[in-house]
């Protein structure tokens, strides 16, 4: 291979692939710059490029429908220059978060795009509570991004016993997720997470106290945070640099941080619910009725496995409360909105997984 010798785009490190290059191709004939969103508020971005940070108006990319708005994360065509410089218009995500806003209509907020790994924290300080684990499992599924469990302060179970049956209850509990035990303070299991988190774009979730600030900085390392605080210390007119929601790793890949996305709440999240439980939608699809409520019918292979032992109680139930409590949120959400999002983010994630795995079989 003489790949060594070609230069990387300076984008690289900020997640920039071939996928990306062909999509912005158009853009790039316009004369258009091509970067990445690392911080919205009202009515500006700032966006990472090639020419380093420029700020951006967002007026021709901010529609009435809330979830089409750039955000962290997004890939932007740039004007090349002016005052104000205008995004002119962003590639198509590949997935999405998206939260629950406490308006009444309960409609969707974009919060983070083109996130690769859900990185779901969970303290081993305090008793493990699955159904909340499973929670953070189905808002991560739904976004299209690839859930991880972390374990934290993994220091606190000085047993190795104890700590691999703890794993292994958390890997019971979340079918297709890695689940790493890691430690902020003796470092216990950060190389693997940094490999694991090397070859995209994480955000990191789970409970306050969970240990996601400790993790994040680990994960930046101390240079970059010393540099931060510098960079905070000489005043506000440097906003660029002050206040970023989206850092590249030194390890390699990118970490979105944005207020508002740590202790997300579900939205919409029915296709993600079924992913936690795929065992049980697995077992559902061997019940003599479609339509089985799994509540008293015969031939019912859920309630047979529950019988049987092979599917703890405490499982179905989580199942249906969080089934229960999607209903309740997708009840009030407005429909057609929901279809449009379905038919974009769904779509585009596949097409966008589609590239990625073409990508890294060529490696
Ligand atoms: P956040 O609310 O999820 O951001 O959690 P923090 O990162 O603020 O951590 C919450 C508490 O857990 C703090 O007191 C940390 O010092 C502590 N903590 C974080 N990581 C570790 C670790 O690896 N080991 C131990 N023993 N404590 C930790
Ligand atoms: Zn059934």
């Amino acid at each position: 291979m003489t790949s060594f010798s070609l230069p990387l785009h300076p984008l690289t490190s900020y997640g920039w692939d071939d996928a990306w290059a062909d999509e912005f191709a158009p853009y790039d004939a316009e004369g258009l710059l091509a970067g990445r969103v690392i911080r919205v508020d009202r009515g500006q971005c700032d966006v990472v490029t090639a020419d380093g940070v420029v700020r951006a108006d967002t007026a021709f990319v901010t529609p009435n429908d809330p979830l089409r708005v750039v955000c962290t994360g997004d890939w932007v065509a740039v004007e090349p220059a002016g005052n104000p410089r205008y995004v002119r218009s962003y590639l198509p995500r590949r997935t999405a978060f998206v939260r629950s806003t406490s308006s009444k209509r309960s409609e969707g907020q974009i919060l983070a795009a083109n996130v690769d790994y859900a990185v779901v924290a969970v303290s081993l300080a305090v008793e493990l509570e699955l159904g909340r684990v499973e929670r953070f499992l189905a808002l991560a599924w739904e976004s299209g991004a690839q859930p991880v469990v972390v374990l934290t302060k993994a220091d606190l179970v000085p047993d190795p016993a104890t700590l691999g049956y703890l794993v292994e209850d958390v890997e019971q509990t979340a079918p297709g997720v890695p689940v790493l035990a890691v430690s902020a303070s003796s470092g216990e299991g950060l190389d693997v997470l940094e490999a694991v988190l090397s070859g995209g774009t994480t955000v990191l979730l789970g409970q306050s106290g969970a240990g996601k600030s400790t993790l994040a900085n680990a994960l930046l390392g101390e240079d970059v945070m010393e540099v931060q605080a510098a960079r905070d210390v000489d005043g506000k007119g440097r906003h660029t640099t002050t206040t970023r929601n989206l850092l590249a790793l030194p390890g390699g890949g990118v970490l979105i941080d944005t207020p508002g996305l740590r202790g997300v709440g579900l939205w919409d999240a029915e296709t993600g619910v079924g992913q936690v439980f795929a065992e049980i939608e697995e077992l559902a699809k061997h019940c003599r009725f479609q339509d089985c409520a799994h509540v008293a019918e015969p031939g019912c292979a859920v309630l047979a496995a529950l019988d049987s032992g092979t599917l703890p109680e405490r499982r179905l139930d989580s199942y249906r409360k969080l089934l229960r409590e999607n209903q309740r949120i997708v009840a009030k959400t407005d429909a057609r909105l929901r279809a449009e999002i379905r038919k974009d983010w769904k779509r585009k994630g596949a097409e966008g997984r589609a590239a990625m795995e073409a990508k890294r079989g060529r490696r």
